[in-house]
C-alpha cells in the first residue's frame, strides 16, 4: 500500500496537492481538518466541542482525531493506500497512526513535507479565507495561534519521520503542477 503523509504548516498547499494524488495514485483522502468540518456541519456533539477549539486556532484532543481516523481505516479497508492531510500534527498522533497501521500489516510509506515562508503563507490564508468562508483563515490573529500550535506541537513531527528515514521535503512555491511534479518524483522514488 502507499500511505503518504502530506505535512506543512496551515496554507502550503496539502490540501490542493492531496486532490492530485489521489486521483493520479487512486488513494483515499484523510483530512482530520475535512472531518472535523463534516462534523461541525452535521451539528454533531463532537463536532461543537471541536468548534470552540478550532475557532480559536487550536488543536483538537489526540484522542478524538485518533480515534476519527482509525474509523476511516477500517471503514476503507479495501483501499489501495491513503493520504493523511493535516495528520498526524503531534507526536502522540504519529505514534497512535503508527500502531493502527501496523495493527493492519501496514505502515507509512514516507512523509513529504511542503516548505513555504512564513510571509508567503499569510498570504494565501487570508485570501483562502476570501474564498472558502471557513472562519480561521480570515483573522490575522487565529492565522498567528495556528502557526504557533504548528511550531510549538506539529513540527517535531518531521523529526519523528526524519528518524525513520522517512523524511521527504518538497520546495511547496511555484505552480501547482510543478509542485506536484516534485511530489511525483518522491513517490516515483518510494515505490521504486
Ligand atoms: P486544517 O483543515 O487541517 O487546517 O485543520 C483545521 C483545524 O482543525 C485545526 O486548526 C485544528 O483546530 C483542527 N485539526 C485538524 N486536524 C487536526 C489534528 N490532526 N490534530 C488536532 N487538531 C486538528
Amino acid at each position: 500500500m502507499l500511505n503518504i503523509v502530506l505535512f506543512g504548516p496551515p496554507g502550503a498547499g496539502k490540501g490542493t496537492q492531496s486532490h492530485h494524488l489521489i486521483q493520479k495514485y487512486n488513494l483515499v483522502h484523510l483530512s482530520t481538518g475535512d472531518i472535523l468540518r463534516g462534523e461541525i456541519s452535521n451539528g454533531t456533539p463532537l463536532g461543537l466541542e471541536a468548534k470552540k477549539l478550532m475557532d480559536q486556532g487550536l488543536l483538537v484532543p489526540d484522542e478524538v482525531v485518533i480515534g476519527m481516523i482509525s474509523n476511516k481505516l477500517d471503514q476503507n479497508a479495501a483501499a489501495k493506500g491513503f493520504i493523511f492531510d493535516g495528520f498526524p500534527r503531534t507526536v502522540a498522533q504519529a505514534e497512535a497512526l503508527d500502531q493502527l497501521l501496523t495493527s493492519k500489516n501496514d505502515g507509512i510509506s514516507g512523509m513529504i513535507a511542503l516548505e513555504v515562508d512564513e510571509e508567503e503563507l499569510q498570504k494565501r490564508l487570508l485570501i483562502r479565507g476570501k474564498d472558502s468562508g471557513r472562519p480561521d483563515d480570515q483573522n490575522p490573529e487565529i492565522i498567528k495561534k495556528r502557526v504557533a500550535e504548528y511550531t510549538s506541537k506539529t513540527a517535531q513531527v518531521a523529526n519523528y519521520y526524519q528518524s525513520q528515514h522517512k523524511f521527504y521535503a518538497v520546495k511547496g512555491v511555484g505552480s501547482i503542477d510543478e509542485i506536484f511534479g516534485n511530489i511525483v518524483k518522491v513517490i516515483e522514488e518510494l515505490t521504486k
